[in-house]
């Protein structure tokens, strides 16, 4: 083996001796190059979120989710809130289900799931960004609130967990984000306490207070922030509180946090 193997080198050596290599790689070289096109060949639509009082949207650049942010959910979910820090994972931007105020969004139920979970939780929207933020200065940075689901299918993320392999199936899915509208700051409050809930067919299964997160947006800004530059369009949700749980179709979700609106939305069948 080893002889043919030598062998095989020293025939390469005449190949390149002889100019075939150098001129594969000159001719690479004259390929029309890709430099600095001004457009695309096609169009990718921008994620805009409506926002209240305004006729523009917010343009969506990233969405951050953190993990077990509440104690009882971390520990419902077999870790120790003491031991373990809440973490971070992203969806993709257009896994973004819009769903207007008043309105009830068709959700279908994913493909590949038989446990599909419902997590409601604050989000938070950035208008700045920057690395390592002071956690005083978070705050700033975010341009308003809203309310968001962060659906889940719960037997992939575990099956994958169990296997310590990436949980983007069974988090990063097509709509996994349902999502209401923005509501900026000067119009309502930064979110810092108050109640948040999500009853499903009328009956309260989440309900919990924001202070409970073990992370406050400011710390999740500040935390994101050492790991990631943070920039104009970038979305977090916060994390939900404990008693997530499975929906089936034809279920009515109802999402609420004090003063920004409802979200709702309905399982349709698999499309
Ligand atoms: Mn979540």
């Amino acid at each position: 083996m080893r002889a043919n193997r030598r062998t095989m080198l020293q025939g390469a050596v005449p190949l390149a001796a002889a100019g075939l290599l150098g001129a594969a790689s000159a001719r690479s070289q004259t390929l029309p190059g890709a430099a600095s096109p001004s457009r695309g060949i096609f169009d990718l639509p921008q994620m805009l979120i409506p926002v209240v009082g305004d006729e523009r949207g917010f343009p969506v650049r990233r969405i951050y989710c953190i993990g077990r942010n509440y104690a009882a959910h971390a520990r419902e979910m077999g870790s120790d809130p003491n031991r373990e820090p809440p973490f971070f994972f992203q969806k993709p931007a257009d896994a973004i289900q819009y769903v207007a105020p008043g309105s009830v969004g068709d959700h279908p139920y994913p493909t590949l799931t038989k446990n599909y979970h419902y997590e409601v939780e604050l989000v938070a929207a950035l208008k700045s960004g920057g690395r390592n933020i002071p956690e005083a200065r978070a705050l700033e940075h975010v341009y308003g609130y809203a309310l968001g689901l962060d659906m889940t299918r719960r037997d992939l993320q575990r099956a994958m967990g169990n296997e310590k392999k990436p949980w983007e199936i069974g988090k990063s899915f097509d709509g996994s984000a349902p999502i209401g509208p923005i509501h900026p700051v000067n119009q309502v409050r930064h979110f810092t306490d108050g109640a948040i809930s999500l009853a499903v067919n009328g009956a309260v299964k989440q309900q919990a207070d924001l202070k409970d997160m073990i992370w406050s947006v400011a710390e999740q800004i500040a935390k994101l922030s050492e790991a990631f530059e943070l920039k104009a369009g970038d979305i977090i949700y916060s994390g939900t509180p404990e008693n997530v749980g499975p929906v089936v179709p034809g279920d009515l979700i109802l999402c609420k946090i004090d003063g920004l609106s409802d979200l709702s939305v309905r399982i349709t069948p698999p499309v």
